[in-house]
């Protein structure tokens, strides 16, 4: 009875139909029922490598919702990776749960047998409620994880190279608006001082910038506001303010119709995935307003830079900041090319992630 629920559940989401929209290769359901353990694993695209991205747990309120999820951000890591010039596909997990309760050793363990599973087309790492004593327990069922920490061999914490890269790109829009990328004097809204975002107030700092931070949680906030002087300001106040640049460094979709509405800034340039709400629309509305975006995916890309470097072997950090630094090259790049074009930023940055897939495509290096 509950097998034949379970099947008319599928249906009704139409799996075949979701994963079509978005042009997936594979997308794996693994369920173990003495563990508890509900995954999805996305595959995007491997025609430039295997598929890295991480794993996220979430408490989705449906598996339509978890469904959706995995498949938006599989697809934004193709795109990620693809434009950072890394030989590596797009993928990305999620486990359906509550991170507060099901969490376990034999879960992970069961995870990273399903991983195992795939022979290498799919590589995790920390996503979202993910931490690294959780990979650790998924490694060792599998050699396809990337993000252990340094005594283990790995790359350590991503967070820093994130705000490395977001801080490049970031340097190189405000080059395009104002003719240098000097950020001294310049006021920076910082929505989301977690990981990245507290990394990345600590080179503004250094530049002089004169720093805005919002977060939910009141004790980062503290902590930043002492430690680098930033002014902390409400959620809400921080849309509408007189500021040069706004950085979301917390969550998706912060630019909307209600937000866009407000906002005042030259640039947006932030570390936060998926910023834009719906990415056609709220491009052209950003471009229509004069605001330059520099491309999320583009600019958060030192992160996943950090895991190729861990998971191709002989991890250097000084290599993985040379590499983030292109972050700047490739960002003024994608900002000409859609002033020439005039498409908007995301557009550009689009066209050179798919170019690279379609050139590589060609000569058949596919996974
Ligand atoms: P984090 O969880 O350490 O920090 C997120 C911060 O945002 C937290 O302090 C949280 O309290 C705050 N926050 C949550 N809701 C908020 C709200 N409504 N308003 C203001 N603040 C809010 O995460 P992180 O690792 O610093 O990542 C930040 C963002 O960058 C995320 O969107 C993540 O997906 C993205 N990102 C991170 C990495 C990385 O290397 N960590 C790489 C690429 C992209």
């Amino acid at each position: 009875m509950s097998e034949v629920n379970t099947i008319e559940k599928v249906n009704k989401l139409s799996v075949f139909d979701e994963v079509s929209k978005l042009g997936h290769e594979q997308v794996v359901y693994c369920y173990d029922e003495p563990t508890g353990l509900k995954a999805i694993i996305g595959v995007h695209n491997t025609v430039l490598g295997p598929s890295l991205g991480g794993t996220r747990i979430w408490n989705y309120q449906s598996e339509e919702e978890a469904l959706k999820d995995v498949l938006r951000l599989s697809r934004g890591m193709t795109f990620k990776n693809a434009i950072s010039g890394l030989n590596l596909g797009g993928g990305k997990a999620v486990i359906i749960g509550d991170a507060a309760k099901i969490k376990s050793e034999a879960l992970f363990r069961r995870f990273g047998r399903f991983i195992q599973s795939l022979s290498g087309r799919y590589i995790t790492a920390e996503d979202v409620n993910m931490k690294t004593s959780d990979i650790e327990y998924v490694a060792m069922e599998t050699s396809h994880v990337a993000g252990l920490p340094e005594v283990l061999g790995g790359g350590g914490d991503p967070s820093p190279v994130t705000a490395f890269g977001t801080y490049m790109g970031m340097k190189a829009t405000v080059k395009k608006v104002y003719g240098n990328d000097s950020l001294e004097g310049k006021k920076i809204a910082v929505q989301g001082v977690g990981q990245v975002g507290t990394y990345l107030v600590e080179y503004l700092k250094k530049e002089n910038a004169k720093i805005y931070v919002s977060d939910i949680d009141e004790e980062k906030l503290d902590r930043v506001a002492k430690e680098y002087g930033a002014v902390v300001v409400p959620e809400q106040s921080l849309y509408d303010m007189d500021i040069d640049i706004y950085a979301p460094c917390a969550l998706g979709a912060t630019l909307n119709d209600d937000t866009l509405s407000q906002l005042k800034c030259q640039v947006v340039a932030g570390a936060a995935n998926n910023q834009l709400a719906d990415e056609r629309k709220h491009g052209k509305v950003l471009k229509d307003k004069g605001i330059v975006y520099a491309p999320d995916f583009l600019i958060n890309a030192g992160g996943v830079m950090n895991c190729y470097a861990e998971y191709i072997g002989g991890y250097k950090r000084e290599k993985v900041y040379k590499q983030a630094e292109k972050i700047y090259d490739i960002t003024t790049n994608i900002l000409n090319t859609a002033e020439k074009e005039n498409i908007t930023t995301h557009e550009a940055a689009l066209e050179l992630a798919l170019k690279r897939i379609s050139d590589m495509g060609k000569v058949k290096l596919a996974f």
